[in-house]
């Protein structure tokens, strides 16, 4: 039984955190470490690859070099022996010349991914050099060879599955293996990825895949907390979630964990923990299929809403208005968040305005329409049985100074959502830490 395990580019930003990472990696439990890039290197890679596409060769061949040069200073720090150095020298010149390549050939999206892919390829590579380094048997595993998503970018569990189990099956008796996170191949076999921050998704996959015992995101951060840090002056890492609450929470801006990581884990039933690289021994958050304790855990603010109230005589006793106006927004591929109505109007919240004037246009054939946009969902999140009173009183009651544009409640019985104009966020969550956790 392999535990999952995948540690963030900060966690491997430096000579010495690739050092730090064999306490935490190094012992008796067997385990795939799963990788990201070096802090900085995927958005190197992108602006390197923007320079190509935009044909801009001279910049291309500086930001190269300069990322090139940032990987020599760190192997320096990072490897003692000389034939250590000679290797990840070795490693390093193939990557860029392998990149330095694409100056002098056709640039498109393709080659681009290929590029993108060369971060986890170096960041897990120059790790498996240390470990030998140091005499610690390892196993680096290819995720090329294993990581395929499907014609819709879906991850292919199946086919994941059987090729990552053949591959960990030719080293009997290993117990620490190494894998690149975000990277993958597509349904047509060509180098992809699973999307800026996916290396927590890939650790999620992998652990369903392998059906890991559990799978640990590290990062330093001690867990998901009750509230943003950044806005309120006191908070407290939660320490257990359902997987409902999690997504909730993920979704709705807990930027500690991408919405979709946590996925493939919870269809399996993979418990997944969120772990502190400062404390190891701190349990850190447990989000998996829990009945956890009733009561309001956390909230989370998404920012960028855009409000749009559609009203019409005809939705008065008519039916199929809704479904004509949901048509609209299925059209446009628009997925909605927030819904609210009465009897002559309903109002519902978007975060992608990327098809904003056509779907305004179409809506207006058949309604009214105003927008209001820099909204923010506040979404409020925990075991909130429909048959206990209080929880929606509780959330009123502390955002009782501030005017609410929409408020959703029943949806679900872990989650409540208000709508609040943007300037208002801070606001909001100072008030609610008040309110609902007794922070000042
Ligand atoms: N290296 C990739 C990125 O920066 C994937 C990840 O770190 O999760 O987006
Ligand atoms: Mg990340």
């Amino acid at each position: 039984m392999l535990l999952v395990l995948k540690f963030g580019g900060t966690s491997v930003g430096s000579a010495q955190r690739i050092k730090d990472l064999v306490k935490l990696t190094v012992n008796d439990t067997p385990k795939i470490v799963v990788l990201s890039a070096m802090s900085g290197t995927t958005n190197s890679l992108v602006e390197i690859c923007n320079s190509l596409y935009s044909k801009n060769i001279e910049q291309a061949t500086k930001q190269i070099n300069t990322l090139k040069e940032k990987y020599f200073t760190e192997i320096k720090a990072l490897y003692s022996k000389e034939t250590s150095l000679e290797k990840a020298k070795n490693l390093i010149e193939n990557h860029f010349s392998y990149i330095t390549a694409f100056t002098l050939d056709m640039f498109t999206a393709n080659e681009e991914k290929a590029i993108l892919a060369q971060g986890e390829l170096l960041s897990t590579a120059l790790f498996h050099y240390y470990l030998e380094e140091i005499n610690v048997e390892s196993v680096l595993l290819p995720a090329l060879n294993f990581m395929r998503i499907d014609e819709n970018d879906e991850p292919n569990i199946e086919y994941i599955e059987k090729y990552i189990l053949e591959e960990i099956n030719k080293h009997k008796g290993q117990k620490l293996f190494i894998t690149q996170g975000y990277i993958c191949r597509n349904a047509f076999g060509e180098i992809d990825n699973l999307k800026r921050g996916g290396s927590d998704y890939t650790a999620s996959i992998i652990g369903a895949a392998i059906r890991s015992p559990e799978v640990q995101i590290w990062t330093d951060i001690d867990g998901m907390h009750n509230n943003d840090p950044r806005i309120v002056n006191k908070t407290h890492p939660i320490s257990e979630l359902s997987f409902d609450e999690a997504a909730e929470l993920a979704y709705f801006g807990a930027k500690i964990l991408h919405p979709t990581c946590i996925l493939p884990a919870q269809k399996r039933n993979i418990p997944v923990r969120l772990k502190n690289t400062m404390q190891p021994e701190a349990n850190g958050t447990l989000i998996a299929n829990l009945n956890t304790k009733e009561g309001i855990k956390a909230v989370a603010a998404k920012d960028g809403i855009t409000a749009i109230n559609i009203k019409s005589d005809r939705m008065l006793l008519a039916h199929g208005f809704l479904r004509a106006v949901f048509e609209i927004f299925e059209r446009y591929k628009t997925s909605i968040d927030m819904i609210t109505t009465s009897e002559v109007a309903v109002s519902l919240t978007i975060d992608n305005s990327k098809n904003l004037k056509e779907i305004l246009k179409d809506l207006k054939e058949i309604s009214q329409v105003e927008i209001d946009e820099d909204q923010t969902i506040i979404c409020i999140v925990g075991q909130l049985p429909k048959d206990q009173p209080g929880y929606a009183n509780k959330v009123l009651e502390a955002l009782k100074d501030i005017p609410l544009r929409m408020v959703s409640y029943g949806g679900s019985s872990h989650n409540i959502s208000v709508l609040v104009n943007g300037n208002l966020k801070n606001d909001a969550l100072k008030a609610l830490n008040k309110g609902l956790f007794n922070y000042n």
